[in-house]
């Protein structure tokens, strides 16, 4: 049967599998070798669904936006991923990653943050098992998100910041990579979306699987089925769109949209919109859609949402645009703002700035009345009000 899935490479179709110096080798395989069984035993299964319930706060409300849905003459329904702890969805993976490290008895963790949501993310599932943790984080964004790093600060960790390069994203990532080849024995490396080599990409989709397997029982008590129209969520590396869509992956009746930062414009030069503008080639290990020049350097991104400010799309999403599975819209900056700013009105939910993306949809789709679009509100808009302020001068 077709499949959208991973197969055991962790090859999406053309993309994905693990492009890794031979030095990280033993970290990833011991990882590779173990991570299925340990995420279909009963007791680790059980601790997962346990610590979602009671300290995540699942399941999340699918609720039916009313005044959204008479907006836009369609039926939406949102997936409260913004009232998960921590206020988005990043939790669900490192709340399984850290139960993940513990089985396989590992007592440190390092992960790289760019904005910093996946720092604090960490930060917290640390302090809740008490294990050590070293965040690695660009100088520059260190001193670009001061708060996220006194959370991280407050929560027990050590943001190590990278001084080389750009001093962004990229050079903590390669930081946090030298840390793993150093100490592969007792470490566990928390990456934060459905990238870098396998077997991460199909690891994180597996814990984001949660939000999907919720909507199904959801939907089908609210609608009498299981199965949207539509699925609709933003993606930076991709990992709460994963979730969103795994289950039904592959079942073609339901229409999966990707929502990408376009930025000032696809065409501008300062754009995020991964499909529309990658080539293939490799990132963190894996193969897949990326922003790059003719010769192959990696672009610099642009995106008003430091989530979705990724040069890179996780492979998943790579093979759901090349097969035509998943379709892509790109959203500018403007756009996204001014759609949150109406879904804040009209819902009384301020969204996270890489959510709001997802909302500016409507002017580039029509949907049939009575369609059922299932749109995966990512994150709150705590975290993005100054930017919010800024721009609309509140
Ligand atoms: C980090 C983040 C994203 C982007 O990451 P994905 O891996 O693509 O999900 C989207 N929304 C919010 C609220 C985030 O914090």
């Amino acid at each position: 049967m077709k499949t959208y899935q991973a197969d055991d490479r962790g090859y999406y179709g053309e993309f994905g599998g693990a492009f890794i110096p031979e030095m990280l080798y033993p970290n990833t395989e011991e990882l590779r070798q173990n991570y299925l069984s340990i995420m279909e035993d009963p007791a680790f299964k059980a601790e997962f669904d346990q610590l979602l319930k009671d300290y995540v706060g699942r399941p999340t409300p699918l609720y039916f936006a009313e005044r959204l849905s008479e907006k836009y003459q369609t039926k939406i329904y949102l997936k409260r991923e913004d009232l998960c702890h921590t206020g988005a969805h990043k939790v669900n993976n490192t709340i399984g990653q850290i139960l993940m490290a513990k089985k396989l008895g590992k007592n440190r963790i390092i992960a790289e943050t760019g904005a910093g949501q996946h720092g604090v993310a960490t930060a917290t599932v640390c302090a809740l098992m008490g294990i050590q943790c070293i965040v690695y984080m660009g100088e520059i964004d260190i001193a670009r998100q001061a708060p996220n790093v006194a959370r991280m600060k407050m929560l027990g960790a050590e943001v190590r910041p990278a001084l080389s390069g750009s001093r962004t994203l990229k050079d903590a990532t390669n930081e946090a990579i030298r840390d793993w080849i150093n100490n592969p024995v007792d470490t566990h490396y928390i990456i934060g979306s459905v990238v870098g080599p396998h077997p991460y990409p199909d690891m994180v989709a597996r814990f984001q699987a949660v939000i999907s397997e919720e909507i199904k029982w959801q939907l089908k008590e609210k609608e009498g089925t299981e199965n949207p129209d539509y699925l609709v969520a933003c993606v930076g590396g991709g990992s709460n769109a994963a979730g969103t869509y795994y289950h039904y992956l592959d079942n073609e009746a339901v229409g999966i949209i990707a929502v990408e930062a376009a930025g000032k414009g696809v065409d501008s030069g300062e754009s995020a919109a991964t499909s529309a503008l990658g080539k293939v080639g490799i990132i963190h290990g894996s193969k897949t859609l990326l922003m790059q020049t003719g010769d192959g350097q990696i672009t610099e991104p642009y995106s008003i949402s430091a989530g979705l400010d990724y040069p890179g799309v996780g492979p998943m999403h790579a093979n759901l645009y090349k097969t035509g599975r998943g379709e892509f819209i790109s959203i500018t900056d403007e756009e996204a703002m001014e759609a949150g700013l109406m879904v804040s009105k009209l819902e009384g939910i301020i969204p996270a700035i890489e959510t709001s993306h997802a909302f500016a949809i409507f002017d580039h789709k029509k949907f049939k009345p009575d369609d059922v679009v299932v749109i995966n509100l990512s994150g709150r808009g705590d975290k993005d009000l100054q930017t919010y302020i800024d721009y609309f001068k509140l």
